[in-house]
């Protein structure tokens, strides 16, 4: 491809980067491994942050800054540069900075000459940072940096304007595209787009203007180039609302298609049912459970794919929820599978499902990772032959080779992480029958209504608000190493009296050695020394399922009095003999995992016990020094302080956000650059209304209007959206 000649328009989407003014081969070639390889691409390289006068500090300020824990900015000239050598061969770097207030240090620990290098004495320049005190002096320690230039930035930092700053990478600064680089050749395409055709908005009048929204050039430019915050405000709102729009959109299509494709139309519950809640079912359900129940039933009577969520906090009986649905189902002649998050906890649906479902004649199945290949041959067998009625196992269920032979419902048991991408998957898979299966996630944890609009917006919920009769409230205690003796002391007599412990440790990843050999160290110190002449028994990851299975079979039947483990048994496990559950290390948990634990227990008729044990620094709050201790802290306050599950949620996703909430990329969180599920409330409203509506109005975006809509779409989501292509 040739330069573009003047006198033809390009569209800007279509001009590789390298013939972007000021460009070239060079630059192109970084530019293109961050992404960036058209003309529109470069536009769409958003500042990370930006330099705002009214929050620039001066130097004189900047030892009040000392106690905050946000960042400040200083802007100022270099003095001086310092380059010392210290112990081990290593360099330290001094800067000094100075604005008209004074001057102050910056300190890099360890820095190379080369990186000296990038700094000049008298230029100007941002430094960005914590303030901390270092030999008694107000300081930043390694702060970002950004170059300004003389005339422009200096001039716009004095008429109030903000500045944009923009991430960079080591190669793109060795060739000149630091955030002063970037910022002259956007300003400079910007304002040279005479050439080049600007790509039409998608979005159609109507929409920008019910949603008050800026137009896509407006907003490119006012992004970049902002006069103020208020303009800035307004430009970031179109981003934000184009990313949540599309995504919810994405989420609209598919609930209309499913609501229209056909589904397992299944009977009125008949005699199977029926004797299942007369014979087998040994308490009454709940008021809750039956409103809930019947939703379920409507969905698998109408023809349509049901796509529900059942919401419903530990121990409030989701189990036997999902065993009717299932039940409905076998009795129509449909085959059922029941996925579990982990294996111990499949083992577990397992033995509670084939104990009720054996005495009805139902044959269920476990399918599992970690199973021999014999077994799993014959259970793919009978599953395909439709021997099996019920398949309960982890996400084995959705390999390849499992081949159902009329498969009507999929149930998916505590997996808030299986999030829309997994469940596109999940339905793609599960496409073997004829037509798609009705599908029944459950989860405990209670999703804020922002998130679950986002990462669940496309299935319909039911909740179960209300505990089973007879439940009594769990004491939660907070204890230091000092009230380490008692709490044996208690345990010994709760296990005397009949009951049993959990004791668990902290082990978050599976795979690290020295938390593994702790918690073995302690089991077997609890085992020979503290608990004596009880059964003690030993679970962990690192198990094989046989190992794992053979002790939660002896702690269900209390052949094992105290339980230690690692986080392998979070979720799900049902023991309602189990009263006590201590969580060492408690400060090192999240809050939905110290939630799931607690659910353990006070699962029966017995007074139960929740301990976390931490150190006594954590007791009190005058010996808290880091600012992940104080988080820490509050954690273990908030926790210990409530049990309801949603008002813990909430805190949780307020002190993690949603990225670590649910997990990392893979795990469900939609991929959002701008948007920010908790605090962009408002705008998620909007996106979600105006994107249902254009669903309702146009489900396969056919209209001309809507063409851009569909190719952004299609380009954004391509890999879970092959159906869209096919329609
Ligand atoms: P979760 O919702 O946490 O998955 P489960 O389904 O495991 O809860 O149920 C917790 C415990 O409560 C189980 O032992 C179950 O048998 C029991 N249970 C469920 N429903 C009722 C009810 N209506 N009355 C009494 N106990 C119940
Ligand atoms: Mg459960």
């Amino acid at each position: 491809m040739g330069t573009p000649l003047p006198n033809t328009k390009h569209l800007l989407s279509e001009i590789e980067v390298q013939y972007v003014k000021g460009v070239g081969p060079r630059r192109s070639e970084a530019l293109r491994a961050i992404g960036v390889a058209t003309a529109m691409d470069l536009l769409y390289y958003f500042p990370r942050r930006y330099l705002d006068r009214t929050r620039i500090y001066k130097i004189r300020d900047a030892e009040a800054a000392v106690l905050m824990t946000d960042e400040v900015t200083f802007v100022g000239r270099i003095k001086s540069i310092r380059l010392v050598r210290s112990g081990r061969g290593r360099n330290m770097m001094f800067i000094r900075l100075a604005d008209e207030s004074g001057t102050m240090r910056c300190v890099w620990f360890n820095a190379v000459q080369y990186f000296a290098s990038a700094f000049k004495e008298g230029e100007l320049i941002a430094f960005s940072g914590k303030v901390t005190a270092y030999q008694d002096q107000p300081c930043l320690i390694h702060p970002d940096y950004d170059h300004l230039e003389d005339e422009g930035d200096e001039a716009f930092l004095h008429t109030g304007g903000i500045i944009p700053v923009y991430s960079t990478t080591e190669a793109l600064r060795r060739v000149g595209l630091d955030s002063r680089g970037f910022r002259r050749l956007i300003k400079g395409l910007l304002s040279n787009l005479g050439h080049y055709e600007f790509p039409q908005d998608p979005f159609p009048r109507e929409i920008l203007s019910v949603n008050s929204l800026m137009r896509l050039y407006d907003a490119i430019e006012k992004i970049h180039f902002p006069k103020d915050e208020k303009e800035l405000g307004h430009s970031l709102r179109r981003f934000k609302f184009e990313e949540l729009f599309y995504l919810q959109l994405l989420l609209a299509i598919r609930r209309n298609l499913i609501r229209h494709s056909p589904g397992p139309a299944l009977n009125e519950p008949g005699a199977l049912v029926e004797r299942f809640g007369k014979e087998v079912i040994p308490f009454k359900l709940t008021e809750a459970q039956r409103k809930v129940l019947h939703e379920i039933v409507a969905d698998l009577k109408s023809g349509h794919p049901m796509y529900r969520l059942l919401q419903g906090d530990v121990g409030s009986g989701k189990t036997i929820i999902a065993l009717i649905a299932i039940l409905l189902s076998v009795e129509n002649g449909y085959q059922a599978a029941f996925m579990a998050p982990t294996e111990i906890l499949a083992s577990q649906h397992y033995a509670t499902l084939s104990r009720y479902l054996s005495p009805l004649g139902i044959v269920t199945s476990l399918l599992i990772g970690g199973q021999k290949k014999k077994s799993r041959t014959e259970v793919y067998s009978d599953i395909e032959s439709g021997r099996t009625s019920v398949v309960v196992g982890t996400h084995a269920i959705i390999q390849e080779k499992v081949k159902f032979n009329k498969l009507g419902l999929i149930v998916v048991d505590e997996q808030h992480r299986f999030g829309v991408m997994q469940r596109m998957a999940l339905q793609e898979k599960a496409g073997v029958s004829h037509v798609e299966p009705h599908i029944l996630v459950m989860t405990a944890t209670p999703i804020p209504r922002t998130l679950s609009l986002t990462v669940y917006g496309d299935l319909d919920v039911s909740v179960i608000d209300e505990m089973p009769v007879g439940r009594k409230k769990i004491r939660t205690a907070l204890r230091g190493e000092s009230s380490r003796d008692r709490l044996y002391k208690f345990i010994r007599e709760q296990v005397l009296s009949g009951r049993q412990a959990f004791i668990v440790y902290p082990l978050v990843n599976e795979t690290e050695k020295s938390d593994l050999k702790a918690a073995t160290q302690s089991f077997i110190r609890l085992r020979d020394e503290v608990f004596r002449g009880f059964k003690v028994g030993l679970i962990h990851g690192q198990m094989t399922d046989t190992e794992k299975n053979d002790i939660m079979l002896a702690f269900k039947k209390n052949a094992v009095n105290i339980l230690v483990s690692t986080t392998v048994i979070e979720v799900g496990i049902d023991v309602p003999n189990a009263t006590v559950m201590v969580v060492e290390h408690a400060d090192r948990f999240g809050l939905s995992q110290l939630h799931q634990l607690r659910g353990r227990i006070g699962r029966g008729v017995h007074q139960s016990y929740c301990i976390l044990m931490t150190e006594d620094k954590f007791l009190d709050e005058e010996k808290i020094q880091t600012s992940d201790e104080a988080t820490a802290n509050r954690r273990l306050r908030i926790f210990a302080s409530t049990s309801d599950g949603f008002k813990i949620a909430e805190h949780d996703l307020m002190l993690r956000g949603p990225g670590e909430f649910f997990g990392t990329k893979q795990s469900g969180a939609p991929p959002l650059r701008l948007a920010n599920l908790i605090k962009d409330r408002d705008v998620i409203t909007q996106a979600r209304h105006a994107a249902f509506k254009l669903a309702e109005a146009d489900p396969h975006l056919r209209d001309k209007e809507h063409e851009r809509i569909r190719e952004v779409l299609m380009r954004n989501y391509k890999d879970s959206f092959e159906f869209l292509k096919a329609n």
